[in-house]
């Protein structure tokens, strides 16, 4: 706890002073957000949910703290009885510190609910970022994944790959060949080539990187590929051909990202939602990928979970690969310290990403996520810096790093 330990605690306050690059968010533009009637339950939906459903709260009554339509007695009594069970998980703690912060509460209970509603209402109003993320964070760069091209002069948007790869079928290939104003690619070669045409355009209107899963790495033969894609055209494609055409084509996409200067992002360790296997989306995954397409950078998202050395060997082998501690700080804050522990001894401090919120909605919730990964990183560097390995002032200058620096190299922005 950085309670107890002093030389952290000087750490945090020299780390909390820095500019910081959010890393990784979903926000949907402020415009939208302010349209929403918002409640303070929010702040306890998106990832909480899981954990929410885990404790054996009813899937659906997690997930509608989410939905504007649900009186908020009714948030209140389904929330109740599992709250004490999930206060002390990484994902509850933005929560409670945006109520400390921005509403003046310590907790969320029976008699405060609907005050505090009504307060995140009022703030609800133009500003809103600028309030919540630049003056309570000092963001000053945000890398945004929304689906959308949405974008500002602090905001930059990252895609999903598959707008790209047209994962769908065949209704996909058409909005594709829309946007590369085409008829729809009669051939795979024609497919690649409209491809290439829609990610350039989006790349010189702002895009600054694709966000695709830490799959295995399968390696998928032109000929075979060909065939599915005529498949797919004639809609009677077969599962593991659309599977082939998608592993050739993601290939071809990725050395097209290398060439225009695009980052892709993988997402890998542990899905958001329930019900989940995380053991097919290991980071070791991307070790065939990122070899393959070496001109390509990779931002590999979230700390190695389940095991930060696996990240660390990637990032320590692969020149080309990053490590982003996005949603990390959520997971587990005790993992993320050991990842940083195990990074200090593996991994050059330049291909660290130290932060990145990961919220749709909630941007009140950026703020306590900020505060654990400071607290992270002061308490990882601590250690360090009683060993002996370096000074404070050198801890603050990897803090920066990791913070402002790095992202910013990583995504040339
Ligand atoms: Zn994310």
């Amino acid at each position: 706890m950085i309670r107890h330990d002093e030389l952290a605690r000087q750490l945090y306050a020299q780390i909390s002073a820095l500019p910081t690059v959010d890393a990784h968010e979903h926000l949907h533009a402020e415009e939208n957000r302010l349209r929403r009637s918002v409640d303070i339950f929010l702040l306890f939906h998106q990832y909480l949910c899981t954990q929410l459903a885990a404790a054996g709260m009813p899937e659906d009554q997690a997930e509608a703290l989410g939905d504007e339509a649900t009186p908020l007695d009714q948030k209140w009594a389904s929330l109740a009885p599992y709250l004490d069970q999930v206060r002390h998980t990484g994902c509850a703690r933005p929560a409670f510190e945006a109520l400390r912060r921005f509403f003046g509460e310590d907790d969320l209970t029976a008699g405060n609910y609907e005050r505090l509603s009504e307060r995140m209402r009022e703030h609800n109003r133009p500003g809103l970022f600028d309030r919540y993320l630049r003056e309570a964070c000092g963001i000053v760069l945000v890398l945004n994944q929304n689906r959308t091209m949405w974008q500002n002069d602090w905001f930059r948007p990252i895609l999903p790959e598959d707008d790209f790869l047209c994962s769908g079928g065949l209704t996909e290939v058409e909005r594709l060949a829309e946007w590369a104003g085409e008829d729809v690619p009669p051939t795979l070669e024609r497919f690649l080539a409209a491809m290439e045409q829609v990610v350039t355009q989006r790349a010189q209107e702002g895009m600054i990187g694709i966000k695709g899963t830490c799959y295995p790495h399968i390696i998928s033969d032109a000929e075979i590929a060909r065939a599915a894609y005529a498949g797919i055209l004639a809609q009677h494609e077969k599962p593991h051909q659309r599977r082939a055409f998608l592993d050739y084509a993601r290939d071809q996409l990725y050395e097209i990202c290398g060439n225009l200067g695009i980052v892709v992002v993988k997402h890998s360790g542990v899905w958001a939602g329930g019900w989940a296997d995380h053991t097919g989306i290991r980071p070791t995954n991307i070790f065939s990928e990122a070899s393959m397409h070496r001109r390509t950078r990779f931002d590999l998202f979230h700390a190695g979970t389940p095991t930060p050395a696996d990240a660390a060997l990637v990032a320590r082998g692969l020149p080309n690969v990053w490590l982003n501690l996005c949603w990390s700080h959520l997971i587990s804050p005790a993992q993320s310290v050991q990842a940083l522990d195990l990074w200090l001894d593996m991994v050059p401090v330049n291909k660290i990403i130290g932060f990145g919120g990961d919220y749709w909605w909630a941007v009140e919730n950026v703020y306590g996520n900020l505060v654990m990964a400071r607290e992270v990183i002061a308490l990882a560097l601590a250690k360090r810096v009683r060993e002996g390995c370096f000074s404070e002032a050198r801890a603050v200058e990897i803090a920066r790093r990791w913070l402002h620096d790095n992202p910013r190299e990583a995504y040339e922005a």
